[in-house]
């Protein structure tokens, strides 16, 4: 069965090749562009939304695994939550969402506050569906700093830290994320549906 990514997200399919033994592929090589609506109301029923979907255009012989997350912050009751991709608009970029949460704290007069990742990884095949989650704590502060990651990482410091996400290695990213928490437990999942096949 091959293993195929349901994301379009870059930043999320670079983690995933790096954290993954397994060769990942991305729907959109096999199925170009597609626009799925995630209505869902939590990350587990949206990331279900995308694996089947994907499921059901590629058929049986794939395994389909996608991603969703976002990031939480207590101070705003989980904002923006599930709404993270689009929290500055339907169609708005990373950038965009990342000043839009930095322009909130502002407002409020937050340099910094606690918020956490969450990361729901579904898992799709003939076998059943499957669905794990990983969080990562630690605080967003009011202005980015360093480039590496993608989405709200330059404005997050994990716990225990004192960089931001933009600023630390892709290498610490994938010991102490969210999506890496996920996948230490999709993996035993993953092996087990492969060696059924
Ligand atoms: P999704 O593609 O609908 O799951 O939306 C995920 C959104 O959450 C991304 O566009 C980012 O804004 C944010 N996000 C999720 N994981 C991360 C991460 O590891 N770093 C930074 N932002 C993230």
């Amino acid at each position: 069965m091959k293993l195929v990514l349901a994301t379009g997200n870059k930043g999320k399919l670079r983690e995933f090749r790096q954290m993954c033994e397994d060769e990942v592929t991305a729907f959109s090589e096999l199925l170009g562009t597609l626009d799925i609506v995630e209505d869902g109301i939590t990350f587990a029923q949206n990331a279900l939304i995308k694996a089947r979907t994907i499921y059901e255009k590629l058929g049986d012989d794939f395994l389909v695994i996608s991603d969703d997350s976002g990031i939480s912050l207590p101070v705003l009751d989980g904002a923006p939550g599930i709404y993270s991709a689009r929290y500055a608009g339907e169609e708005a970029s990373d950038k965009e969402n990342l000043y839009k949460l930095i322009e909130v704290l502002r407002e409020k007069g937050l340099k910094s506050t606690p918020a956490y990742y969450t990361a729901a990884i579904a898992i799709v095949s003939r076998y059943g569906e499957y669905v794990v989650h990983g969080w990562m704590h630690g605080d967003v502060i009011d202005a980015p700093r360093g480039d590496k990651g993608f989405g709200y990482d330059p404005i997050f410091i994990p716990k225990g830290f004192d960089k931001t996400l933009g600023e630390l290695d892709a290498d610490v990213k994938a010991e102490i994320s969210h999506r890496s928490k996920a996948l230490a437990l999709a993996k035993p999942i993953i092996r087990m549906l492969k060696n059924k096949s």
